[in-house]
Order: C-alpha cells, then structure tokens, then sequence
C-alpha cells in the first residue's frame, strides 16, 4: 500500500520493519531528552548509566524494548527496577513512526510528521513532570518542518510562515495579558515557542484551531478538579499536553471540523 519511497516501490513489509526500527531508536533518544533535559543535563556525557546504581549500560542493554524484556525490567548490576516508561516510550515512538508512514509514505514528510509525533509525546511526558517544554525539542522540529516546507513541498511556504507569526502572536497576547490579569506566570516562553512551531505543520487556521481545542481540553480537564473542590487559580496543570493533544486533532479533523463551522454559520 505504500510505495512512495525516495528509491521507489519496496514492499510495505520491509519499510514497516525499518519504520519500526527506525521509530524505536528515535525513542530511546527521546527517552533520553526525556531524562537529562530538565535536568540540564548533557545529552551525549556521560553514556547511559543506571539512575540507581551508577552502573554503564552495555550497547546490547540498550536495544529498544527488547533488552528491558530480556533483562526482566530490572539493572543487571543492583537489580533495581527499570521504569516502564522507557520501553513504552520506545513501543510508542515506533507507533507513532508507523502511524506518520502510513499517511505520508517513506517520504520527508512521513520523517517530518514521525519525528514531530515522538517530540509530542516527549514534550507530554517533561511537562506534566516539570511544567517544560525545552527549545531543544520544539526548534528543531520546527525547523524539520520548515525544510518540508521550503524544499519538499510538505505545506504552502506562505502558510507556514503565516502559522508561525500566528502562533506567536497568540501566545504573546495570552503570555502577556495572563500576566497583567492575574499577575502571574500563565505562559511561558515554552509555549510561545511551542506555538511558532505548531504554525509550521498546522497554517495559520488550524493552529487558531489547535488554541481553541487546546483551550476547551483545559477546561474541561481543570473542571472535576474545580468540583471536588480543589483549588483553580491561573494554572493548576501544565498547558502543553493539552497543546500537544490538541495539535494531532487539528492535523487530522481540523479542516474537516472548520468546514462544518462555516456551513452551519454560512448556511
Ligand atoms: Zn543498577
């Protein structure tokens, strides 16, 4: 079913297989910004060690997924346990490469909208743990995006560009207003730069869209909070999972839910 490749038809088996592999790699490096980005930590130094013991994990302890089953999801050193998270976000970022290829092919744009799915769940993960969402994930994926753009056609340049001033200008507008409203931080600069990079893939509609959604998916998640009476003021949650949650809607049912809108209110 797919055959758009850059070196022409394969069968869809062999490019499912390196989608897979390719995908679960991309997670382990995720797993790793994952870990050592709100940490401040280096990306490359020291190589990977156990958090518990200190001990190095060996190249063949590090296959995604399979070395955690093998070694019992435990370190081979202190037998500690090892986090499930990480062979999840590896079985994650492979689906997500999957999902990416059967809708863009083995294309810039499948890597584009694969890599852009695996930074979405990775900027999920750092921001309900520590209210994050680093420059080091979402600028380069805005500038994967603006190569798709400019060189291979992914989405109109002037769309793009449009995207991008939209999203940093709303941002601005609720970074700046939020805090002269309730005098405290209600945006950050993760988010301004979340939203630059959001108008890249989204346009400039659909990423006043991905606002709306993301906005609305606030609320009502902030809702059971506020009537079991906990306390809701300026923010008791991060924005960016909703953002991030938000921006898949918009990718895939944005158009088809703007063009219902204007039916109904055009007639
Ligand atoms: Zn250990």
């Amino acid at each position: 079913m797919i055959s758009e490749t850059p070196w022409g038809p394969l069968p869809g088996w062999i490019i499912y297989t390196l989608t897979v592999i390719l995908g679960s790699c991309v997670g382990s490096f995720a797993n790793v910004l994952i870990y050592r980005l709100p940490r401040e930590e280096s990306l490359v130094r020291p190589p990977s060690r156990c958090p518990a013991c200190g001990r190095r994990i060996r190249p063949w302890e590090n296959i995604p997924v399979l070395s955690w089953i093998l070694l019992g999801g435990r370190c081979r050193g202190c037998h500690s346990r090892i986090s499930w998270l990480y062979p999840a976000v590896e079985l994650g970022s492979a689906g997500l490469a999957v999902l990416a290829v059967s809708a863009w092919g083995f294309t810039y744009a499948g890597f584009a909208y694969g890599m852009l799915f695996i930074a979405l769940l990775a900027l999920i993960i750092i921001d309900l743990e520590h209210w994050l969402l680093p420059f080091a994930i979402t600028v380069p994926i805005a500038i994967i995006g603006l190569i798709g753009s400019i060189a291979f056609a992914m989405r109109p340049l002037a769309d793009s560009l449009l995207g991008m001033a939209v999203g940093f200008a709303i941002f601005m507008l609720m970074m700046i207003g939020g805090k002269a409203l309730f005098k405290r931080e209600a945006m950050g600069g993760g988010d301004v730069v979340f939203g630059i990079m959001a108008g890249v893939y989204l346009g400039w509609k659909l990423t006043i869209f991905m606002i709306f959604a993301a906005s609305l998916l606030g609320t009502l998640a902030a809702l059971p909070l506020a009537l079991t009476g906990r306390k809701i003021s300026g923010r008791s949650l991060p924005f960016g999972p909703f953002l991030a949650v938000a921006m898949i809607i918009s990718l895939y049912f944005g158009d088809t839910v703007i063009r219902w809108y204007i039916g109904l209110i055009g007639g």
